[in-house]
């Protein structure tokens, strides 16, 4: 069995059986893997502390066929995080982020783009842990980019016509929006071109540059983080309460 050598996160880990634990990992070249180290609960374990959530590694390990787990053979520990994750506001946003990749990233396929917006927004968070919630929208609409559910708020979704910059348009139940023409029925909810703003210019900046712009925007970032958390609770078919995804289905 040749070994398989990557880039990953840690996004958990937890204890399986005595001394083992299983780790979760979004990777740069194969999505999410589930990973057993073996004997790392071992006070001498050989994966000392690098097996920490928020970490960022190069993982070496070996696959089977017919197994969902890997078995982790090596791992270098390259940056972490976690000694951050002391502030509850932080473990709390990012084990829910955490949970977003986990539902999100394609299992067995890389995605490149994935993996390093998760690495620039902890170090971003890291940086400016005051602007958590930016950094949390930021983190929540590029998720649902780069999975292909990022509805297209640049024009109208009945007549395609193109937004003008201060106009105000309307959302719709499927997350699209209508301009005040095609809006039959008076709107339940409109999104000001303020907030729209927020929407588009997220997709054109990094995170450090689109948490300068929006620090003072709370009241916007509040409301499109409430219905990027909709349009993934609407995905997944599970609430999202707070920065929880409740395990049940509906
Ligand atoms: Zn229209």
């Amino acid at each position: 069995m040749a070994i398989v050598e990557t880039e990953a996160l840690i996004l958990k880990s937890y204890a399986l059986a005595e001394a083992d634990k299983i780790v979760v990992f979004l990777s740069q070249n194969q999505g999410i893997i589930r990973g057993v180290a073996k004997g790392a609960k071992r006070l001498k374990s050989r994966f000392g502390g690098s097996l920490e959530p928020f970490t960022i590694v190069h993982l070496g390990f070996f696959q089977k066929e017919d197994s969902e787990l890997v078995k982790i053979n090596q791992i270098e520990l390259k940056k972490t995080f976690f000694f951050n994750a002391v502030s509850p506001e932080f473990l709390q946003k990012f084990s829910y982020l955490s949970e977003l990749l986990i539902e999100f990233a394609p299992p067995n396929e890389p995605n490149q783009r994935l993996f390093r917006m998760a690495c620039v927004c902890l170090e971003t968070a890291v940086e400016k842990p005051d602007d958590l919630a930016n950094i949390a929208l930021y983190f929540e609409l590029w998720v649902l980019r780069l999975a292909g559910y990022l509805p297209n708020w640049d024009k109208c979704e009945n007549c395609s016509r193109e937004f003008f910059q201060n106009e105000t348009v309307n959302l719709q139940i499927n997350f699209h929006l209508l301009c005040s023409t095609c809006q039959k029925a008076k709107s339940q909810w409109q999104i000001s071109p303020e907030e729209r703003k927020i929407f588009m210019i997220a997709q054109t900046l990094s995170p450090q540059k689109f948490v300068d712009w929006t620090t003072e925007k709370c009241a916007e970032i509040k409301e499109i983080s409430f219905i990027l958390k909709r349009i993934i609770s609407h995905i997944l078919g599970k609430d999202i309460v707070g920065d929880k995804i409740l395990a049940f289905a509906k």
